[in-house]
C-alpha cells in the first residue's frame, strides 16, 4: 500500500492540486494521511477542506484549523496569521467548520502515529530539537511518527538526530530504527525552497520518500490580494519563508 502523507496545506489549493497531480505520476496512492493545518493564511481554505474530505484523508487536527473554527484562541498567533484566521473563519460554511471541529488531536493507522506539533503538545509545540523528539519517541505507541507545523521536511531516527531530506524522492527506510518523519508543507513552505513538500510512503516496501514540486505561486499570491490577506503572507509564498 502507497499513502501520501502531507501537512500544512494552508489554504492553498494551487499547491495541493500539483501534490496530488505529482503523487500520481509517482505511481499514484491508496491512502492519505494529513497532518493538520488544512487553512489558514491561504485564499481557499473551504475547496481544501472540501478536498482533503473527499480523498477520505486520515486527518488530525493543526492549531490553525481548530483555531479557525474558534476551538482554541489566536492569543499565540503573530498579527498576520490572527488577520488570515479571522478571513478564514468567515470563509467556511457550517459543513466544513463540523470538519474541521471534529478532527482529532492524534490518529495511529498502520504502524504509524500522526499528531500536527508533538506527542506532548499535538497541537502548539515545534518538533525541531532533540529534547522535543526525545519526548515525543517516549510517547509513542507506533514504530512511526509523523508530525507537522515546523513547516520543515525532516527524518529524525531514534538515538542519531535530525537528517533534511531535500525532495528529488530523496528516501528513508522505515524501520528497524524507530522515526519521526516530516513530509514538509504543501501549501507555505519555510525552508528556503517555495516548492511544495510532501512524502509518499510504501508500506509494503518499508520506505518514504521525499518530493518537492513546483505550482503556480502567482495564481494563489493574486487571490490571496484580491482577498486583502496581509502583504508579508503572499510574499513569503514566494521566498519560501
Ligand atoms: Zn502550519
Amino acid at each position: 500500500m502507497r499513502v501520501l502523507v502531507m501537512a500544512d496545506i494552508h489554504g492553498n489549493l494551487e499547491a495541493l492540486r500539483a501534490v496530488l497531480d505529482h503523487a500520481r505520476q509517482m505511481g499514484g496512492f491508496g491512502r492519505v494521511w494529513c497532518m493538520g493545518d488544512v487553512v489558514g493564511y491561504g485564499p481557499d481554505p473551504g475547496p481544501c477542506v472540501d478536498m482533503v474530505e473527499e480523498l477520505s484523508s486520515t486527518c488530525v487536527a493543526g492549531n490553525h484549523d481548530w483555531a479557525a473554527v474558534g476551538k482554541v484562541d489566536t492569543r499565540d498567533f503573530n498579527p498576520h496569521a490572527a488577520a488570515a484566521i479571522a478571513w478564514t473563519d468567515a470563509q467556511l460554511t457550517p459543513g466544513q467548520r463540523e470538519y474541521l471541529s471534529s478532527l482529532p488531536l492524534t490518529l495511529q493507522e498502520e504502524g504509524a502515529t500522526l499528531v500536527h506539533g508533538s506527542l506532548r503538545d499535538p497541537i502548539w509545540e515545534y518538533l525541531v530539537d532533540t529534547g522535543a523528539a526525545r519526548a515525543t519517541f517516549d510517547l509513542c505507541q507506533t514504530p512511526l511518527c509523523l508530525v507537522g507545523h515546523s513547516h520543515m521536511p525532516f527524518v529524525c531516527t531514534q538515538g542519531e538526530g535530525f537528517r533534511r531530506v531535500r525532495g528529488e524522492g530523496d528516501g528513508v527506510a522505515l524501520g528497524p530504527a524507530r522515526l519521526i518523519l516530516n513530509p514538509g508543507s504543501v501549501g507555505q513552505p519555510r525552508d528556503g525552497d517555495p516548492r511544495a513538500s510532501y512524502m509518499l510512503l510504501d508500506i509494503v516496501a518499508q520506505a518514504a520518500y521525499h518530493y518537492r514540486v513546483a505550482y503556480a505561486i502567482g495564481e494563489t499570491q493574486g487571490k490571496m490580494e484580491r482577498a486583502g490577506l496581509p502583504r508579508p503572507l503572499i510574499d513569503r509564498l514566494s521566498q519560501g519563508w
